[in-house]
């Protein structure tokens, strides 16, 4: 292996505990390289609302068909918005079907079958929703341009984060080497094993791809963070901030598809441009 290439794939295992803060009883993590900048941003855990089981207590998904759902995760987004001093009016927020469609928010009026929303507009949080997925948030100083992205393993496999590079590059004129990424709690190898043909796909996506699946009991346990962090660093981005909490690991804090056999709420990545 090419020692420059070691390099990044040492980097982007590297994990590390993010600050939290707690506001009105939600607990939020935030990255440490997208703090200090022109920027506000979150990602949000099970805590700090109002909304009974399975889905306690602060869902911000309305993937439930109940009606309850849709209401108690508009209040909560509501809620989250107020805390973070961002316009709810404001708020894109797509539904997410695993694609690689990433959209910037001024070209869509909806945002259907979108799993990536990019602005280069201020006051327009974007929100995107997750429940062991890998959340990621993409931010140019510089510029002044963010992306959210949703990378479940399709996604990964279809290297979305980096399609949200080139959306950046392309509409925003952002250069890959000023943008700073951070990836958010997901679940992690230790409880994600899946199918060899799964993460094939994935290791496909990243040079010596082998490196980032375990073997464990005979079955393939990829590490979505580390692979997600890696299509990143071999795009050429500078800082990529990996969090070390798995979903799986920590019910009392996130919200797990896995865990909770696929009846739970979902978490949120949010982030607004100032
Ligand atoms: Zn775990």
């Amino acid at each position: 292996m090419r020692a420059e290439t070691a390099k990044l794939v040492e980097r982007a295992h590297e994990k590390t505990s993010w600050p939290t803060v707690e506001i009105d009883g939600m607990l939020l993590l935030q990255a440490p390289g997208l703090s200090g900048h022109r920027l506000k941003h979150a990602f949000t855990t099970r805590k700090g609302g109002n909304t009974p089981a399975p889905f306690d207590s602060f869902n911000l998904g309305r993937h439930d068909a109940a009606a309850q759902c849709w209401d108690d995760a508009l209040e909560n987004r509501k809620k989250l918005c107020a805390a973070l001093a961002m316009p709810f009016n404001e708020l894109r927020v797509p539904g997410q079907v695993h694609s690689k469609r990433v959209v910037f928010a001024e070209d869509a009026h909806q945002l259907k079958e979108v799993d990536a929303v990019a602005t280069v507009s201020s006051n327009v949080p974007v929100l995107l929703h997750y429940a062991d997925c890998v959340p990621i948030i993409i931010f140019d100083p510089r510029r002044s341009a963010l992306a959210v992205v949703h990378a479940g393993w399709r996604g990964t496999a279809a290297m979305i984060a980096s399609e949200a590079v080139t959306a950046l590059v392309t509409r925003a004129g952002s250069e890959a080497w000023d943008l700073i990424a951070a990836v958010g709690p997901a679940i992690g190898s230790c409880c994600y094993p899946t199918s060899f043909e799964a993460a094939k796909s994935l290791a496909s996506t990243v040079t010596d791809g082998e490196l980032f699946i375990t073997l464990r009991d005979g079955q393939p346990c990829p590490d979505l963070r580390a692979i997600n962090a890696m299509q990143l660093l071999e795009r050429g981005i500078s800082t990529v901030d990996v969090s070390d909490l798995c979903t799986a690991c920590n019910p009392q804090l996130f919200y797990s598809h896995r865990q909770s056999g696929g009846l739970t709420g979902r978490q949120g990545a949010i982030a607004c441009l100032i």
